[in-house]
């Protein structure tokens, strides 16, 4: 089963793929996870996409491209895999597609994660991230157990650079402009759902849960 969660940033793509992943047994492919990673770690892919990840802007699709096609061939993605963030473009997602074919797999469906705009500025810039496993959390909707603590790794909780307000308007502006056509490229194709994202984090999951897990088991 191989399923793209999309939608602007601050729907909750990250913290409802966390969540489906363990639910289903399949492997969660965060691209913006991976390359906070490799900017943290100084890698050759940290260091090329540290300044585009800083300004809110896409990292190139031919870097992108690498990385996708390195974790789709990851044994753990083999049984199946949620894709958090990737494509972001219509080049990404005819790059996807032709992947998926090398590959013998599939697309099964596109999940649209569907939140007002106004509320994608408080979701984004109250977001904290460990700075140990990366783990998602919010300071009004997700807290963690202990203040600032990872509830998973016991690492500091730190607000991303691009999560401040002015880089989350970047990040919205490139999404309506690059991202957004997305959802009519899927739909056309039959693949799209659409669940409403203005929702509490569980009631989001548990329609995620039927419509993406149950229908496929
Ligand atoms: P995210 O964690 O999905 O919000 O991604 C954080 C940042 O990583 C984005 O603002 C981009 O700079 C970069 N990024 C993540 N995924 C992609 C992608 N598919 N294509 C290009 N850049 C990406």
């Amino acid at each position: 089963m191989h399923i793209v969660l999309l939608g602007p940033p601050g729907a909750g793509k990250g913290t409802q793929a966390e969540m489906l992943s363990e639910a289903g047994d399949l492997a969660h492919v965060a691209v913006g996870e991976i390359l906070r990673q490799a900017i943290r770690e100084k890698t050759d892919l940290g260091i090329e996409a540290e300044m585009y990840v800083e300004q809110g802007e896409l990292v190139p699709d031919e870097i992108i491209a690498g990385v996708i096609e390195e974790r789709l061939r990851a044994d753990d993605a083999q049984k199946g895999a949620l894709l958090d963030g990737f494509p972001r473009n219509l080049t990404q997602a005819e790059f996807l597609d032709q992947l998926l074919k090398k590959l013998g797999l599939s697309l099964d469906a596109v999940v649209y994660i569907d939140v007002p705009f106004a509320a994608l500025i408080r979701r984004s810039t109250g977001r904290r991230i460990c700075s140990g496993c990366g783990r998602v959390y919010h300071v009004e909707f997700n807290l963690p157990q202990r203040d600032n603590v990872c509830d998973e790794c016991g690492g500091e909780l730190i607000q991303r650079e691009d999560d401040r307000e002015e880089t989350v308007r970047n990040r919205l502006e490139v999404y309506l402009e690059q991202t957004g056509p997305l959802v009519d490229y899927y739909d056309e194709r039959g693949l799209l759902r659409r669940v409403d994202g203005d929702q509490s984090i569980d009631e989001v999951f548990q329609v995620l849960k039927t419509m993406v897990l149950e229908s496929h088991s």
